[in-house]
């Protein structure tokens, strides 16, 4: 059989597996106080145990002997993750992942910073299984809430022998964690990878996959053990765009600077030359696209280095990245 007829395959027809889920909340874990408010509510809210619990296919599986354990990892919105959550969350997945009888992970998360989190562990840890985020877009009081089939889906995926890497899983396609991006505040179907386009559709518990799994080198998670992170801020060119951010960001110690650039990471010229000038006093500059799909096409002639499809947040997160590995 070839990889793609066993991706094919059904999958209630694999033996069972055990399958780690950590929970770090978001809106699949949100509530509202009634059941037609899809946005007035709090993220973050349910355990993550109860989120399995309220989903009949994962019940379904645990009756054919999957193994489906949880942990509660942090309990936010993710517009609110930060270092020290992120360094925790890396240790756990690293943690379970060393475990022989687990394959594969599950990371329930907020939607809006699910593609740094994707980013980040991909890059930090590499896993030769799968870690597989998901998220939702209405919180788990609505009426038809999303967060159920797309959980269901990410421990499937998470249990697909052959799956490797960290994904996403959400509204029913499969995408690469560093390359999935957040491109629509409301609809369901709220991501896109730009031009790479999605690594699978799973339908009915069957994935149907268009691209291979991610592969990497792990930087290792002793990148993140630093209890103070480089500083590496993100700024924006846009019409009357000034070099005014960048001189104070330098007074205030910045190392490292991702500008978001306009067409095919163009700047304008008074910020690139402030950004020229940070570069010169050892600031690590890369340019990134503003939005959109694409990739930025290098000239020949660029003073600043391009970060090519990555979006402006995981251009920083690699920045920070490459900033405490040379520490170590
Ligand atoms: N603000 C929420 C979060 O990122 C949005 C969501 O999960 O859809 O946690």
């Amino acid at each position: 059989m070839t990889s793609l007829e066993t991706n094919l395959a059904s999958i209630s027809r694999s033996a069972p597996r055990h399958i780690v889920v950590l929970g770090t909340g978001g809106t699949l874990a949100g509530t509202a106080s009634s059941a037609d408010d899809n946005v007035g509510y709090t993220a973050g809210q349910v355990a993550v145990s109860q989120l399995l619990a309220a989903v009949p296919a994962l019940q379904r599986r645990s009756s054919e002997g999957w193994v489906i354990e949880s942990e509660q990892v942090a309990q936010i919105d993710s517009k609110d993750m930060g270092h020290a959550v992120w360094r925790r969350l890396a240790e756990r997945v690293q943690h379970h992942l060393e475990r022989p009888e687990v394959d594969g992970l599950v990371v329930t998360h907020g939607t809006d910073t699910l593609e740094e989190t994707g980013y980040l562990l991909q890059r930090v840890l590499a896993p030769v299984k799968p870690v597989v985020l998901t998220a939702a877009m209405r919180p788990s009081s609505a009426a038809q809430p999303d967060g159920p089939q797309n959980l269901a889906d990410a421990v499937t995926v998470a249990g697909l022998p052959g799956a490797r890497g960290v994904v996403a899983v959400l509204a029913g396609k499969v995408w690469w964690g560093t390359e999935v991006r957040k491109v629509h505040p409301y609809r369901l179907d709220a991501f896109d990878a730009g031009d790479a386009g999605p690594l699978a559709h799973i339908e009915e518990g069957r994935l149907r996959q268009l691209r291979d799994w991610p592969t990497g080198t792990a930087l290792g998670l002793q990148v993140l053990a630093a209890d103070i992170w480089p500083e590496v801020q993100i700024v924006v060119s846009h019409a009357g765009a000034d070099g005014r951010m960048v001189d104070l960001l330098m007074e205030a110690g910045v190392q490292g600077l991702v500008v978001a650039a306009t067409g095919n990471g163009t700047v304008h010229q008074d910020l690139q030359a402030a950004l020229l000038r940070a570069q010169s006093e050892g600031v690590a500059v890369v340019r990134a696209l503003r939005g959109g799909a694409g990739c930025i096409v290098p000239t020949g002639h660029d003073l600043v280095p391009d970060a090519g499809a990555l979006s402006a947040v995981q251009a920083r997160i690699e920045i920070l990245l490459r900033l405490l590995a040379r520490r170590g």
